[in-house]
């Protein structure tokens, strides 16, 4: 079997910005041979089975060499189908992609190259810098500051370049900013001119410096700015002034923790991202569905004959609605008569979209809240099915038994522990926010402690708790609750946390 390759751009840092086809690719692709820097956000959209090379530069660890890179891609074609090649930015700008094509090529295997959006248009446009304006700039120059201007057979001529109206972008160039911007000066291009470094662009660690040609390389020195970066010089610089927007945003520079099962992260991730936060999402819990759930096939069967039937997750929407399609049925053999309680907006979100409109959603989204929200229903001789996690708190059924209730109780799934790697754990310690959904996440989150680390936790990162059960979990352990959420649901969360960094 021979494969194809995909040289794919995987834009600047911000994981919104990869094309839809670079997207749909890398959700297909069996091997991802991938750089450090511009793709962390998108690695979490490979298959899970797929084979993910970091072919870049890693703490305590070489680079491979341009050459092992061609051969592995060559390689891997001849065993995989999809084989992605995952590359900052666009990866024939300044990206060694095109020397992949070429070695591609040579060997015979197929190729596509889906282009990206550059970080030498991108970073600056994410800090209000058009590279073109009307009027003002109308070219463009995009050049490498790799090469030592001072180094005799350098091929970048600055003289030239300097004489170039419009704008200029220097990537690469951070190493050697104070040698670029002399030699551009004393090729006649005038020291007042605007000047802008912007390094992570896109991401919410994005910093910039406004400065000119003359000061930039102190200014960056002072503010302690450095690679990876963009510098632009050119008249459109300082409009950075009047349109920077996405630095405004209120969690920018802010790293928050996920610690949500993998497969239910990325709603809060995104949220938090559209904020300007940088989401780490290190799930410490992974859903797992039972396989085969003690009563559920008698609580199907005769689900219809239920007067409440109560479910707690979006989790437990979709097992139990997957079990009603198995037994060849759906959303029909609930009862008109039958009350559908669900915890919290996204339970009933779910519901919705299974065709089932909540009748009771409790004001509070806890288990208290639904004995709460049925106080004025007299439940005695009912029957109730409980859908729901395996390790849930017995208060809900407690409640509903002494008040003549009949429950029937099934487990659906439960939260297994997913161990957090020692490194991953010590980025975790090292952001300004860890977020828990559930006490499961708590106590598993705990679990992947060291001693040290643990100590280190109370007074590290801030930590935020959904509600007053996960709080409580959180104190249990010793540690303090810095934000509980008002709204025990994950916009509830986030308003909690926004609340907090705008208090800081
Ligand atoms: N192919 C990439 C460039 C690779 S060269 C692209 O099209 O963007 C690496 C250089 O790109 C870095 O030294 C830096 O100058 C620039 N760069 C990449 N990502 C960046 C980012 N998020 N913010 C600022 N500069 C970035």
């Amino acid at each position: 079997m021979s494969g194809t390759v995909y040289l794919i751009g995987a834009g600047p840092g911000d994981p919104g910005l990869i094309t839809v086809r670079g997207q749909a690719l890398l959700e297909a692709a069996d091997v991802v041979f991938h750089d450090r820097l511009g793709t962390e956000g998108l690695i979490g959209r490979c298959r899970a089975d797929a084979r993910l090379v970091n072919v870049g530069k890693a703490p305590g660890r070489v680079a491979m060499s341009q050459d092992e890179i061609n051969a592995s891609l060559v390689e891997a074609a001849e065993t995989a189908e999809v084989v992605v090649r995952l590359k900052g930015g666009d990866p024939f700008v300044f990206g060694r992609g095109s020397e992949e094509a070429q070695a591609l090529s040579r060997a015979g295997v197929d190729f596509e190259v889906v282009p990206g959006v550059t970080s030498a248009i991108a970073a600056p446009a994410y800090a209000g810098v058009p590279v073109t304006h009307r009027g003002v700039s109308t070219t463009l120059t995009i050049v490498t500051g790799h090469e030592d201007p001072d180094k005799a057979g350098e091929q970048t001529d600055w003289a030239a370049l300097a004489r170039v109206p419009g704008t200029l972008a220097i990537l690469m160039g951070m190493g050697r900013l104070r040698n670029i911007a002399a030699a551009l000066m004393s090729g006649g291009r005038d020291p007042a001119e605007p000047a802008i470094a912007v390094q992570w662009g896109t991401m919410s660690r994005q910093r910039s410096v406004l400065a000119t040609l003359e000061t930039l390389a102190d200014r960056v020195e002072h503010e302690g700015v450095g690679s990876p970066a963009v510098v632009v010089v050119g008249p459109t610089a300082d409009l950075a002034e009047e349109i920077a927007w996405f630095a405004t945003r209120p969690l920018i520079g802010r790293r928050v923790v996920v610690t949500r099962a993998r497969a239910q992260a990325s709603a809060l991730s995104e949220r938090l991202r559209l904020l300007g936060g940088e989401p780490i999402e290190l799930p410490s819990i992974r859903i797992e569905p039972i396989a085969q759930p003690a009563g559920l096939d008698e609580a199907v069967t005769s689900i219809g004959d239920y007067d409440i039937v109560v479910l707690t997750s979006v989790n437990g929407v979709d097992l139990l609605f997957d079990a009603l399609r198995e037994a060849g049925t759906d959303a029909r053999a609930l009862s008109s008569e039958t009350s559908v309680v669900a915890i919290g907006p996204g339970t009933a979100g779910r519901l919705a979209e299974r065709g089932v409109r909540a009748d009771v959603i409790p004001e509070r989204f806890v288990a208290e809240g639904v004995l709460e929200a049925l106080a004025g229903t007299d439940v005695a001789g009912a029957r109730v099915l409980l859908a729901r996690a395996e390790d849930a708190r017995a208060t809900l059924p407690d409640g509903l038994r002494e008040r003549g209730a009949s429950v029937d109780e099934i487990h659906l799934y439960r939260s297994v522990p997913e161990p957090i790697a020692a490194d991953a754990m010590s980025e975790a310690l090292a952001a300004d926010y860890v977020t828990f959904t559930a006490s499961s996440t708590v106590r598993s989150f705990l679990g992947s402690l060291e001693a040290d680390q643990r100590a280190a936790l109370g007074d590290g990162p801030r930590l935020v708790s959904i509600g007053p059960v996960t709080s409580t979990t959180l104190r249990e352990a010793g540690l303090p609750v810095h934000v509980e959420a008002q709204e025990h649901t994950i916009p509830g969360l986030v308003d909690a946390l926004l609340a907090d960094a705008a208090a800081d």
